[in-house]
């Protein structure tokens, strides 16, 4: 008997996770992939000045402007887009280094960036909610990083980012944060037991049950 397994190659899952800001996404992101072997997060480029708490390299490579434009007609990043007033773009070396040594690799961006990577790339889109503008306003307020004016802008541009929920895969209410957290990993659980992503760590298993017919 002909027996044919075919073996996609392992290459790492791409998670793209989006939110309004000050839902809560960078805090259950540092925490999932406290909790989550094999996930790493991509550490964006941003012509935004840094926060107080923020450092080079570990939240954002912080960058000028006409950097950020060099880098764009160099083909550098695999998508970029102007959220807030600042541009923010994702490494195309990075995320294809990550994805090709098997790596699962987190995108945090906003939905312009998700749409690019949609039409580019397999990825799971996880979109995070607020459970009301009033708390999201407080989180918003809590975090003491933004001042009242980049507040207000992230305020109004609530709509516009809610507007797109509809493009991801999974939406997920961060009330409760442990249980947000546990709901994400839920998620990542469920994804990594789809077909696709457990086949190629069962070919030795497939082959001897397939074996003598
Ligand atoms: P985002 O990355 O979506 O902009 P952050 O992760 O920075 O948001 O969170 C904004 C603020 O809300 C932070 O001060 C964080 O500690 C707080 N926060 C996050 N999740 C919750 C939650 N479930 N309940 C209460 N506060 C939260
Ligand atoms: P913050 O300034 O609060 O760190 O991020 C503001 C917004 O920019 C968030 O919605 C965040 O997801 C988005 N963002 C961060 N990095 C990127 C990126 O590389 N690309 C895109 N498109 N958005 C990003």
């Amino acid at each position: 008997m002909n027996v044919k397994v075919l073996t996609p190659p392992a290459r790492g899952i791409l998670w793209v996770v989006a939110a309004p800001s000050g839902a809560g996404k960078s805090t259950l992101v540092k925490a999932l992939l406290e909790q989550e072997p094999g996930m790493e997060l991509s550490i964006s480029y941003t012509t935004r000045r840094p926060r107080p708490a923020e450092s080079e390299g570990r939240h954002y490579h912080f960058i000028e402007r006409s950097e950020f434009e060099q880098r764009v007609a160099a083909g550098a990043f695999l998508e970029h887009a102007e959220v807030h007033g600042n541009l923010y773009g994702t490494s195309h070396p990075a995320v294809e280094q990550a994805l090709v040594a098997g790596r699962d690799l987190v995108l945090e961006i906003d939905w312009q960036g998700a749409r690019q990577i949609r039409a580019l790339l397999p990825c799971v889109g996880i979109f995070i909610l607020p459970p009301s503008r009033d708390e999201l306003e407080r989180r918003l307020r809590v975090r003491g990083a933004d001042s009242e004016a980049v507040i207000e802008c992230r305020l109004h541009n609530l709509r516009e980012e809610v507007r797109h929920t509809g493009e991801f895969d999974y939406l997920l209410v961060n009330d409760r944060f442990e249980e947000a957290l546990e709901k994400l990993r839920s998620i990542v659980h469920a994804v990594r037991l789809q077909r696709d992503h457990v086949l190629p760590g069962l070919q030795t298993l497939l082959h001897s049950l397939l074996k003598g017919g």
